[in-house]
């Protein structure tokens, strides 16, 4: 018993020590949480008229953010998705979650759209390069053959009225990587509106979603936006009221040889990282939008991708690319799309 005292009075400080409360200017109250998920950091922070209801926004929060993780990682054994891919070839069908299913029939979309830039059954894709687990190199051409062949929209196929899919080819597999954490932000902020936040901000691994007035008293929120050689800097901000803002870069997860650069966005049109950008930044109303687009605007680059951002399905989407040049000026920054006039660059003049 008088070891257990001592642990008695530690334990409920340890764990009260993890939430962070203060008091904003507007007197709301402010709260905010970290946990590690989804193989990157959320960061949860919820403004609300008094503490409890603060908390209970942050927690809603992140049990959204794990359960997206649990129903869709690849890492995952028992997820749906992992399940869909044990079953490619079988013909079987695996049930879905509502979750699940809007993803893949926004995925579905999104990969119609921008001819097949978009296109989550990359999966076979992923292995060959290497990127996941086994360490990243250039595949041997027969390996790269196999998993083209394994490729393509027409492989997944999505019964909306029965929720559930499946993958016609034994060897397909589907890699909701590009867009499941935007989906997660989408359906934490609903949980954090339920739960009775006023307002609120969620990162996930660099992909943020905000809603409701901002702290201080400011007119918007402002993200800045990442400076591809220099993760700790910007090159500018974006100021929005309401909405999400994705990055996808070549520097998240890559490797080199011989001077180039291969990184884990895949051209499934060439079956190979797609190259001349950087780093797309992505506005959009939703983190569903801002995630898939990011990627997709990724692989078509700025010219077709600013074609994409003029069709009435990409309404309320603003891009910005940074091309593949080094040291960057003004010239290597393309900026498109609805809100563009709500994107500022600083960067030099072009030399
Ligand atoms: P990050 O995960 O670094 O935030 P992205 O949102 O751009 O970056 O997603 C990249 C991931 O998307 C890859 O790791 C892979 O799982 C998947 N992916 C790669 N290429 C494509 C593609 N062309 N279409 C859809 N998903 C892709
Ligand atoms: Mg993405």
């Amino acid at each position: 018993m008088r070891r257990l005292i001592p642990l008695l009075i530690v334990l409920p400080l340890l764990l009260v020590a993890l939430w962070r409360f203060r008091h904003d200017r507007d007197g709301r109250v402010e709260a905010r949480n970290e946990w590690p998920v989804m193989g990157t950091f959320l960061n949860v922070t919820a403004y609300a008229p008094d503490t409890g209801t603060a908390h209970a926004a942050v927690a809603a929060a992140g049990r959204a953010v794990f359960r997206v993780d649990s129903l869709m990682s690849t890492w995952k054994p028992h997820s749906e998705i992992s399940r869909l891919n044990a079953a490619a070839g079988s013909g079987e069908w695996t049930p879905l979650s509502r979750e699940t299913l809007q993803v893949l029939l926004a995925s579905q979309l999104l990969a119609r759209f921008t001819n097949g830039a978009f296109d989550v059954t990359v999966g076979p894709l992923m292995q060959a390069w290497g990127f996941h687990g086994g360490g990243a190199r250039i595949p041997a051409p027969a390996v790269l053959d196999s998993a083209r062949a394994l490729v393509g929209s027409s492989t997944l196929q999505v019964d909306s009225a029965g929720s559930r899919a499946r993958l016609q080819h034994r060897g397909s597999a589907v890699d909701l990587g590009a867009i499941a954490k935007g989906y997660a932000l989408d359906i934490a902020a609903a949980a954090m509106r339920a739960a009775g936040a006023a307002a609120g901000m969620v990162d996930l691994g660099g992909n943020v979603l905000v809603f409701g007035p901002p702290p201080g008293g400011r007119a918007d929120w402002v993200i800045g936006v990442l400076d591809p050689r220099d993760p700790a800097g910007t090159i500018g901000e974006i100021r929005l009221r309401a909405g999400s803002v994705a990055t996808s870069g070549d520097y998240e997860q890559f490797f080199e040889v011989g001077g180039v650069r291969y990184s884990h966005i895949m051209n499934p049109a060439r079956g190979e990282p797609a190259r001349g950008t950087l780093q797309t930044t992505v506005v959009a109303p939703t983190g569903l939008q801002s995630d898939g687009f990011s990627t997709a605007l990724f692989v078509l680059g700025p010219e077709r991708g600013r074609a994409l951002l003029a069709q009435p399905f990409a309404r309320g989407v603003a891009a910005v690319w940074v091309r593949d040049s080094l040291p960057l000026d003004a010239r290597d920054v393309v900026v498109a799309g609805a809100s563009a006039a709500r994107i500022h660059i600083a960067l030099p003049a072009p030399r």
